[in-house]
C-alpha cells in the first residue's frame, strides 16, 4: 500500500486526486494539506509520496521542502521553469521527482503527434482553452507542445509573425489562450500547408481524465531515480 499526501488538497485538482487515491486499492490517503496547513503533516503521516497540485507561486517552494526531507514527489502544478527544474533535480537523490504538465494520456499523444507533424509543416499555431480560474497563461501543456514542435524542426525555421497581442510566442510558436466558463482544459494545434491544414485537438472534459496518469506516477515515482518530466516516460 502506498501512503499518499496531497498538497493543494482543497483545490479543483487536489480534491479530485484525494478521491482517486481513496478509490484506488493500492494507495492510501494519509494527509491533505492546503494553503493554511503545515507541510509537516506530510512527514507526521509517514507519506511515501506527495502529490503537489498547488499554484505557480508555491509549487517550487513546496517541492523543495519535500525533496529536502526525502519525500518522493509527483508535481502536477504548472509554473516550474527549466531553471527551477534544474535546481530541483539537484535536490533529488534521497527522493525522486516526477513532473508532468499534463497527466491526460490523450494530451500526451497530441503532443507526440504534433512533434511528428512539425517535421512536415513549418506553419503552426496553438490555441489552449481553459476554465477562467486558471491563473497562468499560456498553459504548461501549450508551452511544452511548442518546445517539442520547435525541437522537432531541428533548427529549421518556423514561419510565424510576431503579433504578440494575439497571444505569446513560445519557442517561436504562436500560442493563444482562451479562458471561459464551461471549459476544463482543451488544446488545438493547427498546422497549415499548401491547400491543407492539419488540426490536432484534445479535450479534457472532466478532471477525472488526469487521474489514471496521476496514479500511475504515484505508483512509479519511487522507481524512477532523479527527475523525470512527462507522462510519456511511463506509457
Ligand atoms: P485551484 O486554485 O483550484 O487549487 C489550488 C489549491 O492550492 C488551492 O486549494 C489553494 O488553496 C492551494 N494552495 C495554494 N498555495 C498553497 C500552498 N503554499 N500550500 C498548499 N496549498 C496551497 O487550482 P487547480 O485548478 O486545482 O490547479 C492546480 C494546478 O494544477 C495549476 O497549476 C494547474 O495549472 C495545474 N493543472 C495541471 C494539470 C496536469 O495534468 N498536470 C491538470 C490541471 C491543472
Amino acid at each position: 500500500m502506498i501512503r499518499v499526501a496531497v498538497v493543494g488538497a482543497a483545490g479543483r485538482m487536489g480534491s479530485t486526486v484525494c478521491q482517486a487515491v481513496r478509490d484506488d486499492p493500492d494507495t492510501e490517503l494519509v494527509a491533505e494539506v492546503d494553503a493554511h496547513d503545515s507541510l509537516e503533516a506530510v512527514l507526521d503521516a509517514g507519506a511515501d509520496v506527495a502529490v503537489e497540485f498547488t499554484l505557480p507561486d508555491s509549487v517550487k517552494r513546496n517541492t523543495t521542502w519535500l525533496l529536502e526531507r526525502g519525500v518522493h514527489t509527483v508535481v502536477g502544478a504548472t509554473g516550474l521553469t527549466d531553471e527551477d527544474l534544474k535546481q530541483l533535480d539537484d535536490l533529488t537523490g534521497p527522493a525522486n521527482l516526477f513532473v508532468a504538465p499534463n497527466f491526460a494520456v490523450g494530451a500526451v499523444l497530441m503532443m507526440r503527434f504534433a512533434e511528428q507533424a512539425a517535421r512536415h509543416f513549418p506553419d503552426v499555431e496553438i490555441t489552449e482553452l481553459h476554465h477562467p480560474g486558471k491563473v497562468d497563461a499560456p498553459s504548461g501543456t501549450a508551452q511544452r507542445t511548442a518546445s517539442l514542435i520547435a525541437q522537432a524542426r531541428r533548427g529549421e525555421p518556423l514561419r510565424s509573425d510576431e503579433h504578440a497581442a494575439r497571444g505569446q510566442l513560445v519557442d517561436g510558436v504562436p500560442v493563444h489562450s482562451v479562458r471561459l466558463p464551461g471549459l476544463v482544459a482543451c488544446q488545438e494545434v493547427v498546422f497549415g500547408g499548401t491547400g491543407q491544414t492539419l488540426t490536432l485537438r484534445h479535450d479534457s472534459i472532466d478532471r477525472s481524465s488526469f487521474m489514471p496518469g496521476v496514479l500511475l506516477a504515484v505508483k512509479r515515482v519511487a522507481t524512477l531515480p532523479g527527475l523525470t518530466v512527462g507522462l510519456e516516460h511511463l506509457l
